[in-house]
């Protein structure tokens, strides 16, 4: 029944907005694993050659800096994190662009401050901007403005960010590629027997209390914001599924329908 749903959803789906996290984009030392990059760069030309309108919500702009500054861990001054964000997107969309080039297709770069999400002529703006691109069949590849958006009013995480990117370009699907198979019942990295729950028909307290904050060293985000993502764009009518980044394929595979990672539906809102 849920396998049916889901195949039928994918069906549908014509606006993807596709979400990466630093983790999988770089090494743990802030250099950039090409082979990730250059699979990910060909399965969203593909999608895109399906005649799919996608957006890439990439992070990797910190990390990026770290590695080209030589930095072995985060900065902790908010000044050195967002100097590293302005070496390192540079760098993040520089690659992209030379790599979505081999494929033929034109990127964008959008970055985006928390008031964009909140102000009605910011967001009426964005809308426009991101229709204009899809007209152009332009890949907008989105991230947070780092290098000048403070503490105080930075959404923060990229989890968040990508699904009011999906909210704002009233997108049917956002795919959060993570270094986890998915949702578990609990934490994978405690517990052995912890199961993959591959449907979740609505955020409740029950799925809330599977997730734990823990995100890895170069991430930002962990399963709570996830989840919170999951809540914004199940309540906006769309859906969401977390997969693991590193798999082969894995694109292809969530919009064949295929039953892999978790599957946040939003007929269950
Ligand atoms: N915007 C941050 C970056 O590009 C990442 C935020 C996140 O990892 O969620 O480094």
């Amino acid at each position: 029944m849920t396998v049916e749903r889901r195949e039928t959803f994918m069906k549908d789906v014509k606006r993807v907005v596709i979400k990466v996290g630093s983790s999988t984009l770089t090494y743990p030392n802030g250099l950039f694993n090409l082979g990730r990059i250059e699979s990910l760069v060909r399965q969203i030309s593909n999608l895109h050659n399906r005649g799919l309108e996608v957006i890439l919500v990439s992070s990797g702009a910190i990390a990026a800096g770290m590695g080209r500054l030589g930095l072995k861990e985060k900065p902790k001054s908010m000044s050195r994190k967002q100097a590293c964000a302005a070496v390192g997107q540079v760098r993040l969309m520089h690659m992209y662009d030379k790599i979505f080039g081999e494929y033929g297709k034109t990127t964008a770069q959008i970055l985006i401050t928390k008031d964009d999400t909140v102000d009605k002529k910011r967001l009426r703006h964005a809308k426009n901007t991101f229709s204009a691109l899809f007209k152009e069949k332009v890949i907008p590849i989105v991230n947070e403005n780092d290098a000048i958006t403070t503490e105080e009013i930075k959404i923060g995480d990229n989890d968040t960010l990508s699904a009011y990117v999906c909210k704002l370009v009233q997108g049917d699907l956002l795919i959060l590629m993570s270094d986890i198979d998915g949702l578990y019942n609990c934490n994978p990295n405690i517990n052995k027997d912890a199961k993959l729950i591959n449907y979740v028909s609505a955020v409740t307290d029950e799925i809330a209390s599977c997730a734990e904050g823990a995100g890895t060293k170069l991430g930002t985000g962990g399963m709570i914001t996830k989840l919170r993502a999951a809540s914004i764009v199940n309540s906006s009518g769309a859906a969401m599924v977390i997969v693991n980044g590193s798999e082969t394929d894995i694109l292809n595979r969530v919009l064949n329908g295929e039953e892999v990672g978790t599957f946040f539906d939003c007929s269950g809102i």
